[in-house]
């Protein structure tokens, strides 16, 4: 699906992107063409014209940090999610099991590990 089909469900894409983009970066430094490869294989088509505003963002509001290396004689900006990224997706893990437990039809649960597992599930 392409992220931008509709106003509406692009802003929701996006917002999920966000965790994507915060969920990697604290688990490894990212870098916008990388994340872009890692998003698209995940069904989002994100341009850099989205992409890299997006990452921008996150960094202004100090939720990633960024670093520049040169990489084949071109300046590559790393991203690291700080602390408070680091907290803001705390945060918010709890609120995705949750929406995806209530949404999701029953017996899908695609993401192991974190919160709850239903006990009969299948
Ligand atoms: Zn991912």
């Amino acid at each position: 699906m392409s992220i931008s089909k509709s106003k509406p469900v692009r802003d929701v894409l996006l917002a999920f992107a966000r965790v994507h983009i915060l969920h990697h970066a604290s688990e490894e430094r990212i870098f916008g063409v990388g994340m872009m490869a890692e998003l698209g294989r995940h069904g989002y088509e994100l341009g850099p014209g989205t992409l890299y505003p997006l990452l921008q963002r996150l960094q202004t509001e100090g939720l990633l940090a960024m670093q520049t290396e040169v990489v084949d004689g071109k300046m590559r900006k790393y991203y690291t999610a700080t602390g408070r990224g680091r907290t803001a997706l705390q945060a918010i893990r709890p609120k995705l099991a949750e929406l995806a437990e209530e949404v999701l039809p029953d017996g899908t649960t695609p993401v192991a590990g974190h919160g709850k597992r239903r006990a009969g599930g299948r």
